[in-house]
Formats: C-alpha cells, sequence, structure tokens
C-alpha cells in the first residue's frame, strides 16, 4: 500500500480526481489518499501561494502527489503554484508522452508517439529580473552542470527503460553558446554511455519546426525549461488534443502527477469533463510507485474504450465516435473494459516502467578559474558610443584598459556602425594589458574611479577564465 497526497483542485479537478480515482481502485491500485486543499480557495483566502504550510508537510511527508487543475486567479500578485511546488520538491523532469490516437482522435499526424522530458527547474525560470535602466529589464538565464546531467540522464535511463530508440536534443547553442552551449556539451558526453540508443541535437528553431510539421521523426525530445514549457504543449496539441495528455514531474524524492490542461472552469459541475488526462498522470504515478500491471491494464483499458467510441464531447465526432457520454459514464465504461486489450491501437507493456533510481549527481573537482577581465554594466543616456568611450576612458588604471563597448550586446565601440540602434544600456568591457595578472582589488578601483567620474555603474560581471579557456562571450561583431 502506498500513500499519496491528492489535491482535487478547482472547476472540473474534483469530477476528473473522482473519475480517475474510482477507475485506478476498481483496477486494484494499492493506495490510501490523504486530501489537502490548493488552488483558488486558498488563493482567494489570502495566501498568495495558493498553498498551506500544513499541506506542503503532508506533501512531503508522502513525497508523492497526484493534482488535478487549479485555477490561479488573475492578477493580484498570486504565484503559480505549479512552479513553486517544482521547485521546492527539486522535481527536476517534467515528462510528457504525446501520442497520437487515430483514427479515434482526429489529427493531422496519425503515427506520432514522443516524450518531451523538459528541465523543470533552472534556465530562464529561475525568476531572477531586474531592471537596470530607464529602458532596460533582464532576466537571468542560469544552466548549470547539475541540471543538465541530471535532465540529460534522466531522458537517456527513461529511453533504455521504454525500449525507445533516440534521444534529440533541442538547443539554442549557435547563439547561447555558454548556457544552451552546456546542455548541448553534456548531451553529447552522456549519450556516449548510452551507444545502444541513437542520439543527434537540433538546433531549437528547425527542430520545432520539424517536429510540428513531422512529429514521427521524433522519439524522445530533451530540453531546457523554456523551450519544453512551450514544445511540450504544441507536441500535445498536434495529437489531436490537450485533454488527453497527462504529465509526471519527478525528482530524487518527490514527484507530482497532474493532467496537462487547466482547469475549464466553464465546464465544471455538469459532468461533461473527459478525465483521460489525469488518468494519465495516475498511470504515470501507478509505475512510478511499482504497480506496474494495475498501469498496463488501466492503459489498456482506456484505449479500448476509446476504440470502443465511448467519448466524452471534447473529442465526439459523428461517424467515428459511437456514444456520447458523460465523465462518470467514461469511468464505468473504462471499468469495465479493465482486463481488456485494444485491437486496433496498440496495447502497452509496462514491465519494466517501475520508477527510474538515478545516480546522485557528484560535484566534479574545480577548475583553474582565472580573473581576465570585467564587463562594467552602464546606466547612460547619450546616444555617441565614441563620446561614451571618452567618458569611460578616464576610469581606466594601469592595470584594465577599455575594450570594447557593446549595446544590448552588439560592439559599438571600437568602429561601430552608426545605423546600430542604442539603448541607455552599455556594457563597457575592460581587459588587462597583455600579461598582467588582474585581481578584484583591480575591479573595485576601476567602480570608485567611476563614481569619482558620475558614471552610473548598474553592474559588473567578471570575466573568467576555466583551466585557460576563456568563459565568456564575445561582443557581436567582436
Ligand atoms: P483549460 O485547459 O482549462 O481549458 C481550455 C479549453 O479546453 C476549454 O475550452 C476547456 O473547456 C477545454 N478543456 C480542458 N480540459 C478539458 C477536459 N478535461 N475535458 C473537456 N474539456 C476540457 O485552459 P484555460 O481556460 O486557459 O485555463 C483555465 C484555468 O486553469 C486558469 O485559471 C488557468 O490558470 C488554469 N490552469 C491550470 C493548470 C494546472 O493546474 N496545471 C494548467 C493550465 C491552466
Amino acid at each position: 500500500m502506498t500513500k499519496i497526497t491528492i489535491a482535487k483542485g478547482d472547476g472540473i479537478g474534483p469530477e476528473i480526481m473522482d473519475a480517475t480515482l474510482e477507475i485506478i481502485l476498481a483496477a486494484g491500485a494499492k493506495i490510501e489518499t490523504e486530501e489537502i486543499e490548493v488552488g483558488e480557495k486558498v488563493y482567494l483566502s489570502g495566501n498568495t501561494s495558493g498553498i498551506a504550510p500544513k499541506a506542503w508537510d503532508i506533501i512531503r511527508k508522502n513525497k508523492i502527489i497526484l493534482k488535478a487543475p487549479i485555477t490561479t486567479p488573475q492578477g493580484g500578485g498570486y504565484k503559480s503554484l505549479n512552479v513553486t511546488t517544482r521547485k521546492f520538491l527539486g522535481l527536476y523532469s517534467n515528462v510528457r508522452p504525446c501520442m497520437s490516437l487515430h483514427p479515434f482522435v482526429s489529427t493531422k499526424h496519425p503515427v506520432m508517439d514522443l516524450v518531451i522530458i523538459r528541465e523543470n527547474e533552472e534556465d530562464l525560470y529561475a525568476g531572477i529580473e531586474h531592471q537596470q535602466t530607464d529602458e532596460v529589464v533582464q532576466c537571468l538565464k542560469l544552466i548549470s552542470r547539475p541540471g543538465c546531467e541530471k535532465i540529460v540522464r534522466y531522458a537517456f535511463e527513461y529511453a533504455r527503460q521504454q525500449n525507445r530508440k533516440k534521444v534529440t536534443c533541442f538547443t539554442k547553442d549557435n547563439i547561447m553558446k555558454q548556457t544552451d552551449g552546456l546542455f548541448h556539451q553534456v548531451f553529447d558526453e552522456i549519450a556516449k554511455e548510452y551507444p545502444e540508443i541513437e542520439n543527434e541535437h537540433w538546433i531549437i528553431d528547425i527542430g520545432a519546426a520539424k517536429m510540428a510539421d513531422t512529429p514521427e521523426a521524433f522519439d524522445v525530445i530533451v530540453m531546457p525549461n523554456l523551450y519544453g514549457d512551450v514544445l511540450s504543449d504544441v507536441a500535445a496539441q498536434i495529437t489531436g488534443s490537450v485533454g488527453l495528455a497527462g504529465s509526471a514531474n519527478i525528482g530524487e524524492e518527490c514527484a507530482m502527477f497532474e493532467a496537462i490542461h487547466g482547469s475549464a472552469p466553464r465546464r465544471a459541475g455538469q459532468n461533461i469533463a473527459n478525465p483521460s488526462g489525469l488518468l494519465q498522470g495516475s498511470i504515470m504515478m501507478l509505475n512510478h510507485i511499482g504497480q506496474t500491471a494495475i498501469a498496463e491494464n488501466v492503459q489498456n483499458a482506456w484505449l479500448k474504450t476509446l476504440e470502443d467510441g465511448i467519448h466524452t464531447y471534447d473529442i465526439f465526432k459523428e461517424g467515428i465516435s459511437k456514444q456520447k457520454v458523460g465523465t462518470k459514464e467514461f469511468a464505468k465504461a473504462v471499468i469495465a473494459n479493465l482486463g481488456n486489450k485494444p485491437t486496433l491501437l496498440k496495447a502497452v507493456s509496462y514491465a519494466n516502467s517501475s520508477h527510474l533510481n538515478l545516480p546522485k549527481y557528484k560535484r566534479k573537482p574545480s577548475a583553474n578559474k582565472d580573473l581576465v577581465g570585467v564587463d562594467v554594466f552602464v546606466h547612460w543616456s547619450g546616444t555617441n558610443p565614441d563620446e561614451l568611450a571618452n567618458k569611460i576612458k578616464r576610469i581606466e588604471s594601469e592595470s584594465l584598459h577599455l575594450n570594447m563597448i557593446t549595446n544590448r550586446g552588439i560592439k559599438v565601440w571600437p568602429n561601430g556602425f552608426k545605423e546600430t540602434f542604442c539603448t541607455d544600456h552599455w556594457r563597457c568591457r575592460f581587459k588587462p594589458v597583455e600579461g598582467v595578472e588582474i585581481s578584484k582589488k583591480a575591479i573595485i578601483r576601476l567602480l570608485e574611479n567611476a563614481l569619482n567620474e558620475n558614471i552610473d555603474t548598474i553592474k559588473t560581471e567578471n570575466l573568467y577564465s576555466f583551466d585557460g579557456k576563456p568563459a565568456y562571450s564575445l561582443g557581436q561583431g567582436q
């Protein structure tokens, strides 16, 4: 018996949760449930996180949570409960299988069967944002080696376990050579440990276009957080219905399972919602807790029910569907099909689908890190980069010299183009004279000089080399 936390959520949440639990319990799921309240009521009671501290205790004790969709009230500083939960509990891996169910669910892609594995904790979703000048705001994109290793290894282990043939990596490392470059590099390193699985890398833009056009070319796709957020919805949508997909959020200790759709408030309380998305989430949960035979039975019964043409309103189609049913009747039909397998759709076998045991990340030995310069960001409302260079040169010291100025990344000094549009946010790069070693004191002196010259410095970024290799990007056009 496994104790799990359930959250019935808002809108159609309670109905689809009841239907899902009824089905999996009828199939013999050995689970005991403990309910917590999350979502709209909690938000509106004045708790901007949407969850009470007591509920966290229950989630952390049971470690497994099955969560129905919640309604996030519009405006008013309410925090997304999903993002908070993923990060608090370290749920680094978001797994979303996207499979078409042709001809029972209309789709332009009848043979699509892919799984998106999205990094779930870092990237631009660290949410570290600042306004720096009148004209410029910034969001920090953080990519870490542990983050990359964990998600890429998860993708390969998942592929191996599920007998999938290929893992594809999507990044934009032709532009973001440090951040996406690290993700790609770790992908190449780890891929070598799985010689039986094909691996490939696509630049995200053309990769996404290919996925939307020819999804059958892909099997497992792994990617950083933001790309994964967008593309996992695209992938689910082109199977024919976002309403049919579930997702798993997996961490080293805890895991959360859910439908990918929202709380559909307009459909609530009418016994019409399709419980399939949450049911798919619950099947991933049963696999995760080792109840694979029950998961397999439920999945095959669900496929058979769709094949029988017993459909809720959202996928009902004259000519293909046989019977339009409500939430409860759909659950009853799946229960009646327990023990049956589909004949046209492919029956599943989950013999080896229990949760993946990944090695814990081990920190690597530190590299030799040398300070080799500094970028000083300056708020200046002039327009002529040569004029700024003359001002900035006044703060140079004997060890640090102005090397370049960029505006939004593009080099504007020396030898900029007058056509380049400039904002009030300037990066001034200082480098030491060839052969001279510098320390942080040199940077402090530079900033003191700037203060004396009335130059508005807004931040600095130190330039380092790691093991002798420069570890920062060049200016565009440099
Ligand atoms: P939605 O997914 O709730 O609804 C989109 C459309 O799909 C609607 O027409 C809806 O009726 C239909 N639909 C969705 N699920 C269905 C189902 N199971 N059966 C039948 N029809 C279904 O998206 P939305 O309208 O943008 O969002 C509604 C609320 O849900 C918002 O408050 C949003 O913040 C929240 N939301 C929550 C989650 C979550 O908790 N994981 C995810 C997305 C949206």
